[in-house]
């Protein structure tokens, strides 16, 4: 592509050389001793012409005064035919020498071939530069079946190994076993071993399934072939298959080696499934990959790592036995494990001394491998924003909500009417959250506008949870209600702030009821069956397994229980006017609450409205 610009580039400088010559060279033309045709004529008439030279279309005078003049003719046409035209007579004519210059070839392609061949140089130049562009976006498409394989065993020119992946115990025990085969398949042959051909990592998005499949070409010393399962079916259909093939044909070369398929439920979805034209392509791709991996011999040292969030839209063929039958699940890292991570991600960070990771990790529950580098990197660019030499834990801290709100949004200007709902709005969640037991504690409160969201209030668990309970469910449902009942009570009617409120109250309560078997008036069993169906973008279609006397109870229990949840906001908004109203003051005062004083206030200790506050970089 770079050398297509540059050959393009000289293109355009000939082109433009070229033209400026041949505009020079024109201009050159336009002497003060031009003289027109019919003056020409006078000339010859008068007999004031001792000699004329006819060059091309050039027709030099040469006056007996010893003046030059120069007149134009049409190229092609004769000269004593011109002047037979202007009806000089021959005879006159004959008196004057006239030596025709032979060589106007010169003039000739100046004047006549360059003014048609320069556009249509030009134009050629376009369309082929636009036709090369075309192949350059993509340029896989042109050299068909080849697969962009590239051996990406380097994550910028470090060798990844395992001590780069932090947490992750039992995975990495896992595929040390990989790492061995890849290093010593003797070993196992010798011993009539079967070395495995597909490992399946299965984890949610940023939980690093990249990361650890660099990580074992890394530590094996083996050449990583990392491809996309989307850049199978990225242009062409039939392009897929092929490019399959030659991936195999190139790792086969260079085994002991890993090819790894990012994403595979791209391609590995189960066939049959769906609508739409790309799902042959992408099934004839999916069998060309069981095809090439069925026909590994049992000595080809080459390992299948494939990576995918969706285990559960994969085709079945994909995991049987000799395939992908070996599984490595990855998940969200728990505390200790957040902590290793944001120790690897701050080893070439500045930290001031106060920082303290751990507390950190504390706070990030929930926040995946990639969002915790994301933090820290955050953290950086904050700091170096505010021209400082060391990462603050205030600056980590505050990139936390950056990371999971989006980022503060202070030029927007309330009103006082819309910081006063947007202050009761935040205080009734964070309320309710107080004084419902099973509820996450409130971490802090703000009515700064981040992201999309007017205010928030983060709750967040103490420890990392993985089940969630019938009554946790009722709770966050009561909280999440709350903004809406405060507003109704205290204002007496409700803004569209809440509605993104109401929409996951809606989803809980639908989950509640037909995913986890949670409502005593229906069976424990799940209703409808959820799938994906991929057609002009993805979505999730319900397909409904119940009959229509169902979907009525399941409505029925829905609004009972949201309604339910919402008097339970209500009566405790009530019961704790007097705190919420403190909280409410505070609020308004200082915009954000961090959870010390929030605990304070909820516990009657009102503190000054002076009192120093606990997080200025917050409120600068
Ligand atoms: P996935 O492929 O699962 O979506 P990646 O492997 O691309 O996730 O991870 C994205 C980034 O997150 C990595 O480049 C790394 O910086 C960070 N990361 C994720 N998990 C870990 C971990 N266990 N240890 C260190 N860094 C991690
Ligand atoms: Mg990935
Ligand atoms: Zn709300």
């Amino acid at each position: 592509m770079k050398n297509l610009l540059k050959n393009f580039a000289v293109l355009f400088v000939v082109l433009f050389v070229l033209l400026g010559v041949f505009g020079y060279w024109q201009s050159t033309q336009q002497t003060d001793n031009t003289i027109a045709i019919n003056e020409l004529v006078t000339f010859i008439n008068n007999e004031d012409v001792e000699r004329i030279e006819v060059d091309g279309s050039k027709i030099l005078v040469f006056l007996k005064s010893g003046d030059e003049k120069e007149a134009q003719k049409e190229l092609g046409e004769s000269f004593s035919e011109l002047m037979n035209n202007y009806g000089v007579a021959g005879e006159q004519l004959a008196t004057i020498p006239v030596e025709v210059k032979a060589d106007s070839s010169n003039s000739l392609f100046f004047t006549t071939i360059l003014p048609i061949a320069l556009p249509l140089l030009l134009f050629i130049g376009i369309i082929w530069f636009m036709t090369r562009q075309v192949q350059g976006a993509n340029s896989k498409a042109m050299t068909f079946g080849q697969s962009q394989v590239r051996d990406s065993s380097k994550l910028g020119n470090k060798k990844v190994t395992f001590k780069d992946v932090a947490g992750m115990h039992e995975a990495k025990e896992e595929v040390m076993e990989i790492v061995e085969f890849l290093k010593t398949p003797k070993k196992f042959l010798s011993l009539g071993a079967k070395i495995p051909k597909g490992v399946l990592m299965i984890g949610p998005p940023g939980t690093g399934k990249t990361l650890l499949a660099r990580a074992i070409a890394g530590e094996a010393q083996v050449p990583f072939f990392l491809i996309s399962g989307s850049e199978f079916v990225e242009m062409f259909v039939g392009v897929g298959a092929s490019r399959v093939r030659d991936l195999f044909r190139k790792a086969k070369k260079s085994a002991p080696c890993i090819i790894f398929i990012d994403e595979i439920d791209a391609v590995g979805r189960q066939r049959g499934a769906g609508l739409g034209g790309s799902h042959d392509e992408r099934e004839q791709t999916l069998n060309q990959i069981l095809v090439e991996m069925d026909g590994f011999e049992s000595d080809t040292n080459v390992i299948v790592i494939a990576a995918t969030n969706r285990p559960d839209v994969l085709d079945p063929a994909l995991l049987r036995p000799g395939r992908f039958d070996r599984r490595v699940t990855l998940d969200n890292p728990d505390i200790a494990e957040r902590s290793e991570i944001l120790k690897i991600h701050a080893a070439n960070k500045p930290l001031a001394k106060d920082v303290d990771l751990k507390r950190v990790a504390e706070r990030t529950p929930g926040f995946s491998g990639a969002d915790l580098a994301n933090l820290l990197n955050e953290a950086a660019i904050w700091a170096a924003r505010k021209n400082r030499k060391e990462i603050l834990q205030q600056d980590i801290l505050d990139s936390i909500e950056k990371v999971l709100l989006g980022p503060e949004r202070k030029s927007r200007i309330f009103s006082e009417k819309e910081r006063n709902i947007t202050a009761y709005h935040e205080a009734a969640h964070a309320l309710v959250a107080f004084h419902t037991p099973s509820s996450d504690p409130v971490q802090k409160i703000s009515i700064i506008s981040r992201g999309r969201a007017g205010g928030y209030t983060l709750r967040m668990p103490e420890n990392d949870r993985y089940y969630r309970s019938r009554t946790e469910f009722l709770s966050d449902m009561a909280v999440a209600l709350a903004g809406h009942a405060v507003e109704k009570d205290v204002f007496g009617e409700v803004s569209t702030g809440p509605s993104s409120d109401l929409q996951q109250v809606s989803k809980l309560a639908k989950a509640f009821v037909t995913q986890f078997g949670m409502s005593e008036r229906l069976a424990p069993r799940a209703f409808g069956q959820r799938e994906e169906m991929v057609f002009l973008g993805k979505e999730i279609h319900e397909r409904r397994d119940y009959s229509e006397k169902t979907a009525q109870l399941i409505d029925e229990e829905v609004s009972r229980i949201v309604g339910e949840a919402y008097d339970t906001a209500r009566e405790l908004l009530h019961e704790h006017r007097t705190q919420l109203d403190a909280v409410v003051k505070v609020l308004l005062e200082k915009e954000t609450i961090e959870r010390d004083e929030f605990d304070a206030i909820m516990n009657g200790k009102q503190q000054q409205a002076d009192a120093p506050k606990s997080e200025d970089a917050q409120s600068e």
